[in-house]
């Protein structure tokens, strides 16, 4: 995870170690197992290391990315044009015919999706956004790119995401829209951000970033809010470089979102059709390039999603037997998790140990882990992005006061903030060996805690 390694290297270093992995993909995430005893003493107290070596490369070339990207540069088409044909247009064809939404818009990135969905709901200054707070910092933005003011919900505990139930009482004449993040890949509930659109006439956008192929009741996430927008930066669970999407079943929000996209002209349209004063848009078009390379990963993640399925909810059973670590609960309604990111909580109480101590004491056993979002002071945030000439003027002072007093303090968030870790969805793609081994490390820093307490 944090040492990379050739394929040639894994293969040698793993058949000294006597051990087979499961190779998948062209680089396959490894973990090799020193044989070290999960009950002898962690290696920051000395012992010897869980793990002889780590290696987890992504992306993992499929195949037909090359074939694909020469296609398009000998072409010379290299952007999408104004026709319906093309790498771009066939990708969102296979995208939403994979994720049963009736259209899909290709964005140059996730953040230019978020916008552009906001956007085509005519989000504007004085707006209100509903949403988490603990999220990645591109959908706080995509709503201050609106002049608007994001509500964060305080956060469920158990399963990491914003809490529904506090969404009704949040809403206001000036809430434009519900925007629920699955974070990590974890299913926000969405029955009860679907009630509450419903019930106030408000739409629900998903922030599905992190989210692809997970399913809330059969569903898949994305496709349950009046839009959902994904991300193909090349950390995210379908890599293309940069790149995202908005998938929507609301044809005619498509073509909104469409010209919010592609500066006001539509995809019937082949020039400026002079309907243009419809709202604010921008040029966020996907190039053809990065559409090559979806549709050849495009073809390979449901395997890759159904691997991280099994691992994670094997990870899950394992973990939460250990004393004071709690894996972000998927809820009932969660029929498959989208796995971008294999979060838990180190509660020190019951732990021995806080969260950076923990985090040296799994680092020195040789896997990659990191410290979850941080709790950030949104308020304080928001304050500072409008106390410009044009933000006084839509946010008197009054006004931010009464929002921050609305936000208040978010205590399950900072919770979250101070214990929440993860590591990354590669991890997860491998033999289902890695998650005892994993487990096993975990398992000896807790029983070692006290003595690890005083390093
Ligand atoms: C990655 C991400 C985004 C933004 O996507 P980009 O493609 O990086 O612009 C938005 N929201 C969440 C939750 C993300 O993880």
């Amino acid at each position: 995870m944090t040492k990379q390694f050739s394929r040639r290297n894994f293969l040698s270093a793993s058949s000294k170690a006597g051990l087979t992995a499961v190779l998948v993909g062209a680089a396959p995430t490894v973990l090799v197992g020193q044989g070290a005893s999960p009950d002898g003493k962690p290696a920051l107290l000395g012992g010897t290391p869980m793990v002889r070596f780590s290696s987890s490369s992504w992306p993992l070339l499929q195949g037909d990315e090359e074939k694909n990207v020469l296609g398009i540069l000998k072409a010379g088409q290299w952007f999408r044009g104004y026709r319906n044909e093309g790498m771009v247009a066939d990708f969102e064809k296979e995208f939403a015919a994979m994720f049963g939404a009736k259209a899909c818009v290709a964005t140059c990135n996730g953040t230019g999706a978020l916008i552009a969905a906001l956007s085509a709901l005519d989000t504007g200054p004085g707006d209100e956004v509903i949403t988490t707070p603990w999220t990645f910092i591109a959908t706080i933005n995509s709503i201050i790119a609106h002049f608007a003011l994001p509500m964060p919900l305080d956060v469920d505990i158990d399963t990491f995401q914003l809490n529904g139930k506090l969404a009704d009482a949040a809403c206001t004449e000036n809430t434009r829209c519900l925007l629920p993040v699955h974070i990590g890949g974890v299913p926000a509930n969405m029955d009860d951000f679907v009630a509450v659109g419903k019930k106030r006439n408000i739409r629900v956008i998903e922030d599905a970033c992190q989210a692809h192929l997970g399913q809330w009741k059969g569903k898949k996430l994305g496709t349950l809010g009046d839009a959902g927008c994904f991300s193909f930066q090349v950390s995210k669970n379908l890599p293309s470089g940069e790149g995202g999407a908005v998938l929507t079943n609301d044809e005619e929000f498509a073509e909104r979102i469409y010209r919010c996209h592609n500066n006001c002209t539509g995809r019937k349209t082949n020039a400026l059709d002079g309907s243009y004063a419809m709202t604010r848009a921008f040029n966020f078009r996907m190039a053809e390039f990065p559409a090559a390379v979806l549709r050849a990963q495009l073809k390979h993640i449901e395997k890759f999603a159904a691997i991280r399925e099994e691992n994670g909810r094997y990870l899950n059973k394992l973990l939460s037997e250990i004393p004071g670590v709690h894996p972000a609960k998927i809820d009932e309604g969660g029929t498959m998790s989208g796995w971008h990111l294999y979060m838990f909580r180190i509660d020190p109480a019951q732990f021995g140990i806080n969260r950076e101590l923990f985090i040296r004491a799994f680092q020195a056993e040789r896997m990659g882990i990191g410290a979850g979002y941080r709790a950030v002071d949104w308020v304080d945030v928001v304050r500072r992005s409008y106390d410009t000439p044009a933000g006084r003027r839509v946010f008197p002072k009054a006004t931010l006061d009464q929002w921050a007093e609305r936000v208040g303090p978010l205590p399950q968030y900072k919770i979250l903030g101070a214990q929440g870790v993860w590591f990354t969805q590669n991890v997860l793609i491998g033999p289902k060996t890695n998650m005892d081994i994993i487990a096993d490390a975990v398992r000896r820093i807790q029983k070692n805690a006290a003595e690890i307490a005083k390093v």
